[in-house]
């Protein structure tokens, strides 16, 4: 095992039944080993550097209806949001005096936002602050609808791909939704010109070993300049409210793969993981993540994005408790910096 970690460092890919073989037999006692050179991966790139990102959760109305997630449009005690245009300006403004320098404006998929109104909103946002890096999550939208984002001034795009097997997906999804059209999305924006991350959750449910090394595998040969991943957990209104969280321990140990796997590539430490583990968050910092991406949203709807139970949203995972997480990293030996925080090829 421990030689499979070496060649991973030094050749950044394994086979896909290597990686079979280490995920099923994942040994805890080889963590740290593991840990410490992605790690080290991490800082010979991006030094101590720790990017942030301010999650603007603008909408939480949804008309895709994925198994998994608190706001699929067939739930409906949940509370529905939009945030106006106004209100996204002003999470920006309080953002900006923080010193954020990258927002994501993320949200279910909601018609409302119409591409005339995401295009307006991109151009208001860049124009009040242009040195600052605009990331969209909103969901699968046409080559067209993608251009006019890129056009219109976004700069990267966030769209995990959930799980790289056909079977799994149509598992987790409803079958109106097909992988192929997510993935056709995702090379739509890199062709566009995007900065683009994939992704997908640890520990969902009927995912196999089998199915996190196809995750790696598409991930490496997809070449995204950001990877989201983080622990699948329950959410009570949805049919898999029965089924159990993914863990802490596969998650680090994933973040560590996918650091070694793409030595430069923008890694979240998610709020999922700071939520299963009240430590999670440094925990992935110290297994190879260098971003963190605290909540920016206007406080009165942050319980209302609830994607999964108990999603923290306090102290440190919210924006005005970067204080105390500046001291947190400084604890582990990072540094929090005012920076667009771009991709640095690590090759
Ligand atoms: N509508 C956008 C944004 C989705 S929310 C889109 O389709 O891309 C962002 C991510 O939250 C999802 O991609 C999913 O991986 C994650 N998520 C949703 N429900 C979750 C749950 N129950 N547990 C953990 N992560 C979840």
């Amino acid at each position: 095992m421990k030689a499979l970690i070496d060649k991973l460092a030094s050749e950044n890919i394994l086979t896909r039944d290597e990686l079979v073989m280490f995920i099923e037999n994942r040994d805890p006692d080889l963590d740290s080993y593991l840990f410490e050179r992605a790690v080290a991966v991490r800082r010979r790139i991006y030094g101590n550097d720790i990017y942030i990102r301010g999650l603007i959760e603008f909408t939480n109305y949804c008309k895709n209806d994925c198994l998994y997630c608190g706001i699929r449009r067939s739930n409906k005690s949940a509370a529905r949001y939009r945030l106006t245009d106004e209100d996204i300006l002003t999470c920006c403004k309080t953002g900006y005096e923080l010193g954020f320098r990258t927002f994501v404006l993320q949200g279910g998929d909601d018609a409302y936002y119409n591409d005339e109104r995401i295009c307006a909103m991109i151009r208001a946002i860049k124009t009040w602050y242009p040195d600052c890096a605009l990331t969209l999550s909103i969901g699968e939208k046409s080559y067209e609808s993608c251009r006019a984002y890129f056009n219109a001034g976004a700069d990267r795009y966030l769209l995990r791909h959930e799980t790289a097997d056909d079977i799994h997906y149509k598992k987790l999804h409803p079958d109106e939704m097909l992988l192929s059209a997510r993935k056709q999305c995702l090379y739509d924006l890199k062709a566009i010109g995007f900065q683009v991350g994939c992704g997908f959750m640890v520990g969902s449910p009927f995912q196999t070993a089998v199915h996190l090394a196809e995750d790696l595998l598409f991930i490496k040969d997809f070449e995204p300049e950001m990877v989201g991943i983080g622990p699948f957990i329950p959410h009570h209104d949805t049919p898999f409210a029965r089924e159990p969280a993914g863990t802490l321990e596969m998650t680090l140990f994933m973040l560590a793969l996918i650091r070694l796997l793409l030595p430069g590539v923008l890694l979240p430490s998610t709020t999922a993981l700071g939520t299963i583990d009240p430590a999670g968050r440094e925990l992935g910092i110290l297994a190879g993540a260098n971003v963190i991406m605290p909540n920016l949203s206007p406080p009165e709807v942050r319980e209302k994005y609830l994607l999964y139970d108990n999603k923290s949203c306090q102290g440190e995972e919210a924006a005005e408790g970067l204080e105390d997480l500046k001291k947190t990293m400084e604890e582990i030996g990072c540094e929090i910096v005012i920076d667009r925080g771009d991709y640095i090829d690590g090759s």
